[in-house]
């Protein structure tokens, strides 16, 4: 019986391009496939052809020494024909299976590995409290953090000086170890020797094989002036070791910012209440203010100034990160201070100021709202 050919099987034309081929396949893969077709003689056999041609059709030099010899030209390649192992057919298709099943590791032959991989360190996170003083001047600050640093004594290979390691006896130093599930062969990293492909046989005294310590370290980080409650600063490679030469991961810290008596913040602006007399409210006046920072300001109060109006200094209020000389305004909020204790001489002023007034209680649209009763003290 003459073979059929592979054009024919996958159903496309000779001058297709391998991305045709390929997607031809995966559906014939997916029609025929063992796992949807139990029991089906006709299917498993149907989807061994559609394998073989995709094997001779999806490698540009097969397709080649195929199409100019035809199925003689395609004897006696290794793993390949009639015969071809399961696992290995799909070993190394590898990558049409991940897309298809998205399930185990993709496998692309399986060589010895010729050293250890290089694995980067984790990142790692911690958190930092600061004054909203420091916040808005900016502050050097030192965290402390227990992470993993390479070890010294065998400068993170992990064996003992002058040993060397062995081959992992369960994955023959490939790294990875294949499992067949139905028709298809999946492979995993090696647990044995957590995918290295060898094993320390006489581990480092020091980090007992695991090529790094644990260690406490300060860490000092600048935290730059106009820093937001919450922001997250990375510290590039403080994170943990990496293995095997592998770069170390980032060290994330969390800004947190303390809430302050007096001042507070929205968005770039600083505020803060300006507590004034009566007087000065109804007056007006130019007095001498202090920022957070300790700064003095000259501002002018208007003339019948009333409580609540927002007082702003332009231009001190927290840097804009990021924005290189931008900054928020500082805004003061007047408030009027009453006062709690009066000596007799401006209780009785104020009674005279009251009475000239008059006795009756305006609401602030002007109308009559309510009487006069009596003062209390
Ligand atoms: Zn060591
Ligand atoms: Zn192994």
């Amino acid at each position: 019986m003459t073979k059929r050919d592979y054009y024919e099987i996958l159903g496309v034309p000779k001058t297709a391009s391998q991305d045709e081929i390929k997607k031809a396949y995966r559906k014939l893969a997916l029609k025929y496939h063992p796992d949807k077709n139990p029991n089906n003689k006709e299917a498993e056999d149907k989807f061994k052809e559609a394998s073989q041609a995709y094997q001779a059709l999806g490698d540009e030099n097969k397709r080649k020494q195929y199409d100019q010899f035809g199925h003689a030209g395609m004897e006696g390649g290794p793993g390949f024909g009639q015969g071809a192992d399961f696992s290995d057919i799909f070993s190394s298709f590898g990558d049409i299976f991940g897309d298809i099943f998205g399930g185990g590791q993709r496998t692309r032959g399986r060589a010895k590995k010729t050293g250890p991989t290089p694995m980067r360190g984790h990142d790692l996170t911690s958190s930092i409290q600061i004054s909203l003083k420091e916040s808005f001047l900016g502050v050097k600050k030192d965290v402390l953090i227990y992470h993993y640093v390479v070890c010294q004594t065998c400068n993170g290979s992990g064996a003992k000086a002058g040993t060397k390691t062995s081959v992992c006896e369960k994955c023959h130093g490939t790294g990875t170890v294949n499992f067949s599930r139905g028709f298809f062969a999946f492979s995993q990293p090696c647990d044995a020797c957590g995918g290295q492909g060898f094993k320390i046989t006489s581990p480092c005294a020091t980090c007992h094989g695991q090529t790094r310590i644990q260690k406490r370290e300060k860490i000092s980080i600048n935290i730059p002036a106009g820093i937001f409650n919450g922001a997250e600063l990375r510290v590039k490679s403080k994170g943990d070791a990496g293995i095997f030469g592998g770069p170390a991961g980032d060290l994330y810290i969390t800004v947190n910012i303390e809430a302050d008596k007096q001042f507070w913040r929205k968005n770039n602006d600083l505020i803060t209440n300006l507590n004034l007399t009566y007087p000065q409210l109804v007056l007006g006046c130019q007095i001498e203010v202090e920022s957070i920072d300790g700064s003095k300001h000259t501002v002018k109060i208007p003339k019948g100034c009333q409580v609540g109006k927002e007082i702003i200094i332009v231009g001190n209020g927290f840097a804009i990160p990021g924005r290189y000389n931008q900054k928020g305004n500082l805004v003061f909020i007047t408030q009027c201070d009453i006062p709690t204790k009066l000596d007799e001489e401006t209780k009785k002023a104020l009674l005279e100021y009251d009475k000239k007034l008059g006795e009756q209680v305006k609401n602030s649209s002007g109308g009559i709202s309510g009487f006069f009763k009596k003062f209390l003290g």
